[in-house]
């Protein structure tokens, strides 16, 4: 694992940028469907990442509840499985792409 604070670091900013597109969309008036489920997938993903992360840096401490990273990284994955899958957005990602929704 190289660079683990940086890789986080971009992964959040584009979860984050594809947030604020997402909500840029809705203000326009358009349902986003592909764009959110894009956002929430990633988001979660990165963000469950990024504790995995900061957990392998601190090494045995990462797993003490000092530091209460593997609390977080429960809270967070547990979101892969709330408010839709990642597997059933992905397939929402799909249905959009196949009917012609393939703005990127
Ligand atoms: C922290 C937390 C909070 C929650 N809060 C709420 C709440 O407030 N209100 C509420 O109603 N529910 C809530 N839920 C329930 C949640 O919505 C469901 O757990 C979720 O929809 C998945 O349903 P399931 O558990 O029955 O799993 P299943 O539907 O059995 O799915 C099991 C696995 O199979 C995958 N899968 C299922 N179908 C497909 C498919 N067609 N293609 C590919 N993969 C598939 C799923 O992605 C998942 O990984 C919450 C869950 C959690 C973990």
């Amino acid at each position: 694992m190289t660079f683990p604070l940086a890789e986080a670091a971009m992964e959040l900013h584009a979860a984050h940028l594809m947030a604020l597109n997402a909500a840029a969309l809705i203000d326009r008036g358009e349902r986003a469907v592909k764009e959110l489920s894009m956002a929430k997938a990633y988001a979660v993903e990165i963000g469950a990442r990024a504790l995995d992360r900061a957990i392998q840096t601190h090494g045995a401490m990462g797993f003490t509840n000092e530091l209460g990273l593997v609390h977080a990284w429960q809270d967070v994955r547990s979101v892969n499985v709330a408010d839709g899958t990642n597997e059933v957005l992905r397939r929402t990602i799909v249905q959009r792409l196949l009917a012609g929704d393939t703005e990127l």
